[in-house]
């Protein structure tokens, strides 16, 4: 049930900066996932937390304890690595059973952890089986078990499922919830599937090129993303640029080439009269229908529609020329839009997501690398 504190941790491989200054603190008991496009540093943070890799400066510190100089056998942790690393030459029970025999345990004293451990998993039916017998879903369940024998209060875990079929997937995923909760773990969970890390977390990194984007708790970061990043990476967005035409006390008005919306008072940024700004807007917030509503209602055009099994997924042309992305709930008696129907979109005002326009452009700003 360890805290971790990560300190100005930095690392450098030649000239790729892994990590560029990560301070974060996790607290006791938490499930904490780390989420962000591949190459942003996530394994080399998760490997420097466990001892496997050597950062070039910063400290982690395991209950207040500076634990930088130590190697991974001391920090108890129990780390599932990227690359899944089951023991092919032993079975089930004896890659479960690893981390006590190397730690001198006696046979007769590993059985009672091993088979509470196999229990707790349901992998009693698979004790003598080898990996390569075993499905995605039970190796991964194995791999996990191998890393918590050893009492660890600390689990780590690299991209735990990412070789599984998405339902073995979505359901060993609040297996895994359950276990860290009812064990009284902490868990740091890297993961590049965002629905994963917000279905499970009690708190989600987003990470970009080595530096911390945004922590919050899954809610907070979809419907309310301090940084543009987050809006991108973590669900889907519509961005538009606008310019502030005038503001009052409860909100501002924006031209977005040629068309105006308005947005209420929302989050930390407050626009001034002129400026150009971002306005963003998840897709299943902005209303699809045929008859225009009041505030912040454009023309548009269907311009794709695809059915998605739980919603229909549209990409409407707005009088303006831009492009929106709009998701709407499947219901029984509507068939919905086609290519070519004219419609309206109603952005609704305390919807709207307002950020600054980056200096690096929204562009850079919002691309994965
Ligand atoms: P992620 O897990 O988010 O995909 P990594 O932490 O694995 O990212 O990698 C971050 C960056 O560091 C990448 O550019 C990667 O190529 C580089 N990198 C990671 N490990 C090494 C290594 N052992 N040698 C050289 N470069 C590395
Ligand atoms: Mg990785």
């Amino acid at each position: 049930m360890p805290e971790i504190r990560a300190e100005g941790l930095r690392k450098e491989y030649g000239k790729v900066t892994a990590l560029n200054g990560v301070n974060l603190t996790i607290n006791n008991g938490e499930y904490l996932s780390i989420v962000g496009p591949s190459g942003c540093g996530k394994t080399t943070f998760i490997k420097s937390i466990a001892g496997v890799v050597k950062p070039d400066a910063g400290e982690i510190l395991i209950d207040g304890n500076r634990v930088t100089p130590l190697p991974i056998e001391e920090r108890g942790v129990g780390y599932v690595f990227q690359e899944i690393a089951l023991f092919p030459h032993m079975n089930v029970y004896d890659n479960v059973s690893y981390g006590l025999m190397v730690r001198g345990v006696p046979p007769t004293d590993r059985r009672g952890p091993v088979e509470e451990m196999l229990h707790m998993m349901v992998l009693e039916d698979y004790v003598s089986l080898y990996p390569k017998e075993l499905s995605g879903g039970a190796r991964q369940k194995t791999a996990i078990s191998r890393a918590l024998t050893s009492g660890s209060l600390l689990l780590l875990l690299d991209e735990p499922l990412g070789a599984l079929d998405l339902k073995v997937r979505t359901v060993l995923r609040y297996e895994l919830r359950k276990l860290v909760k009812d064990l009284g773990l902490t868990a740091i969970h890297v993961t590049h599937d965002q629905e994963e890390a917000l279905s499970v977390s009690d708190r989600v990194v987003v990470m970009k090129a080595g530096k911390i984007v945004e922590v919050g708790s899954p809610m907070q970061l979809y419907l309310k993303p301090k940084e543009i990043f987050t809006a991108k990476f973590l669900g889907e967005a519509n961005f538009m640029i606008g310019k502030v035409s005038n503001v009052n006390g409860r909100g501002s008005q924006f031209d977005v080439s040629g068309l105006n919306l308005s947005a209420g008072i929302n989050g930390e940024f407050f626009p001034i009269n002129g400026e150009t700004c971002v306005l963003a807007i998840r897709p299943e917030f902005i209303d699809l229908t045929s008859k225009p509503g009041n505030v912040n209602t454009w023309a548009c055009e269907i311009v794709s529609a695809s059915f998605v099994g739980d919603s229909m997924r549209y990409e409407v042309r707005a009088d303006n020329g831009a492009i929106l992305l709009v998701k709407t709930p499947i219901t029984e008696d509507e068939s919905g839009f086609v290519n070519g129907d004219k419609a309206y979109v109603t952005l609704p005002e305390g919807s709207l997501l307002l950020y600054g326009l980056p200096e690096e452009g929204l562009e850079k700003a919002l691309s994965l690398e």
